[in-house]
């Protein structure tokens, strides 16, 4: 093996290891059908996850599912309408990258502040500060 195809090949490793640490997961939705509605049961775990205000997040799916939600006593959401748990994990995937994933270096620590009347999302590892 020439120096370079071995210099490609450890490019190549450094990029999947570089992948596999900026990984966020959130759980995997457990969603069920109760009549018209969809129960989305492991919210609280994912909003623990996210570490982000449970409104933000509920106000985001709402708009990505195109439906209205609401939290019930036992901080489970309650989506008017049918939706599969692949549906839902999308939504909280876009998420992610918008509001949880810095645009800088790819870390997940970051916070969401306001800033003039801008939100902007804060980034702990690289210092970033990105408008959102
Ligand atoms: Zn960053």
């Amino acid at each position: 093996m020439g120096y370079d195809e071995q210099l490609d090949r450890a490019m190549a490793e450094k990029s999947e290891i570089d992948a596999e640490e900026s990984r966020f997961d959130v759980p995997d939705p457990n969603v069920r059908t109760e009549g018209n509605f969809t129960v989305y049961e492991n919210f609280p775990a994912t909003l623990d996850r996210l570490d982000r205000e449970q409104r933000h997040v509920l106000q985001f799916i709402q708009n990505d599912l195109g439906t209205a939600a609401q939290i019930d006593e036992n901080g489970r959401v309650r989506l008017t309408g049918e939706f599969d748990a692949d549906r839902i994990a999308e939504a909280l995937d876009d998420y992610v990258e918008r509001y949880v994933r810095c645009p800088e270096c790819g870390l997940p620590d970051t916070n969401l502040v306001e800033e003039d009347d801008v939100t902007r999302l804060k980034c702990d590892a690289c210092g970033a500060r990105t408008a959102v």
